[in-house]
C-alpha cells in the first residue's frame, strides 16, 4: 500500500511538473507571440434590441498560435496574468480596437476587456488617453468592461482608476453581471454605464423558471437605476423575444453575430448608401 501511495504521488508530480512546464513554455511564446504580431482582435456584434440595429462591437482577443493553431482567451489570459504580459497584451488589444474603430464610417461603440490586474494599474487612466489621442477615438465610443472582482484587490485604487477613466468621457460597463460574489455592492460602488447579464441567465431563459425570474428581476433593477442592461450569449429568437418584450436595451450572441475578424464587418460598419 505504501508502494502505491508513494506511485500515486509519482504520478502526480509528473502530471505537475508537466503542467508546470507546459505553462511556462506557453508563456514564453506568448512573450514572443505579442512582439511577432500573433494576437488577432474579433469583433462581436452588439445589437439595440428594439430595432436589431447593430449598435457596436465587443473586442475579443484571440491568439493564432504558429503550431497550436487558434487559442481562445481564456487559455492563455491566465497565463499573461500570472507571467506579467497582462499589460503589453491589454495595450496592444486596446490600442488595436480604439484604431480599428476610429477608421469605421459608422461612429459605433468599441468595447474592450480589462483583466482586473489592468485595473489595478495606477497607469492606466494616462495609457487609455494617449490611446485615444494616438488613433484619435472619440471617448464617448470607447467602453470598457469589467468585471467585479476587478475590485477586489485594491478597492480605492480600482474605484480612483475608474473615476478617472469616467472624467476622460470613457464608458464603463459591468461584465458577467450575477456571477461574482457581490454584484449588487459592486453596482452600488460606481455609476456604471451598462450593465451585462451574463451568458450563464440568458441560456436558461425559458429552460429554468428561476433563471428567467432573475433575468427579469436584473432588467427591472437596470431600469430603476437607469442603467441599460446586455444580454449576453442570446442564441435563439425565443431569448429575443423575451428580452424585447422585458425592454432589455441590447442584445449580444450567436443570435446576432458571432465573433469575427475585421474584414468580415464590412456591412455593419460602412455608412448607408444614400437612398
Ligand atoms: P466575456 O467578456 O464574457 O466575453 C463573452 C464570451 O462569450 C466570448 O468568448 C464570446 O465569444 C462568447 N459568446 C458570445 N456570444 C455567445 C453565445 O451566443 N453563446 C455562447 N456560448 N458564447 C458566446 P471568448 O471570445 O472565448 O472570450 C472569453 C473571455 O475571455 C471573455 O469573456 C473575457 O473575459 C476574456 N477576454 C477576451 N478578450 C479579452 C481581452 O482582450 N482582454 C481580457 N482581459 N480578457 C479578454
Ligand atoms: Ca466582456
Ligand atoms: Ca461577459
Ligand atoms: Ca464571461
Amino acid at each position: 500500500a505504501k508502494e502505491g501511495g508513494r506511485g500515486i504521488y509519482r504520478f502526480f508530480k509528473r502530471e505537475m511538473d508537466e503542467s508546470i512546464r507546459e505553462r511556462r513554455s506557453l508563456a514564453r511564446d506568448l512573450k514572443q507571440g505579442i512582439t511577432d504580431g500573433e494576437l488577432v482582435v474579433y469583433y462581436q456584434p452588439l445589437a439595440r434590441a428594439a430595432d436589431g440595429e447593430v449598435c457596436g462591437f465587443e473586442a475579443l482577443v484571440r491568439w493564432q498560435h504558429p503550431t497550436r493553431g487558434m487559442i481562445p482567451p481564456l487559455d492563455f489570459i491566465p497565463v499573461a496574468e500570472e507571467n506579467g504580459l497582462i499589460a503589453p497584451l491589454g495595450e496592444w488589444v486596446l490600442r488595436q480596437a480604439c484604431a480599428d474603430a476610429a477608421a469605421w464610417e459608422k461612429p459605433l461603440r468599441i468595447a474592450v476587456n480589462l483583466s482586473p490586474l489592468q485595473l489595478n494599474n495606477p497607469a492606466l487612466p494616462t495609457l487609455v488617453h494617449e490611446v485615444l489621442i494616438s488613433t484619435g477615438l472619440s471617448p464617448h465610443r470607447l467602453e470598457l468592461e469589467i468585471t467585479e472582482s476587478a475590485l477586489f484587490k485594491d478597492y480605492q485604487r480600482a474605484l480612483d482608476n475608474l473615476r478617472r477613466l469616467k472624467a476622460l468621457g470613457v464608458r464603463i460597463a459591468m461584465d458577467d453581471f450575477g456571477t461574482g460574489f457581490s454584484s449588487l455592492s459592486t453596482l452600488q460602488s460606481f455609476p456604471f454605464d451598462k450593465i451585462k447579464i451574463d451568458k450563464s441567465f440568458v441560456e436558461n431563459i425559458h429552460r429554468h423558471d428561476r433563471a428567467t425570474v432573475i433575468v427579469r428581476a436584473v432588467l427591472g433593477l437596470g431600469r430603476s437605476l437607469e442603467i441599460p442592461v446586455v444580454a449576453e450569449g442570446v442564441e435563439t429568437q425565443e431569448q429575443i423575444n423575451f428580452l424585447r418584450s422585458e425592454d432589455c436595451a441590447e442584445l449580444q450572441g450567436y443570435a446576432i453575430g458571432r465573433p469575427g475578424p475585421l474584414h468580415t464587418l464590412e456591412a455593419w460598419t460602412r455608412a448607408n448608401p444614400a437612398p
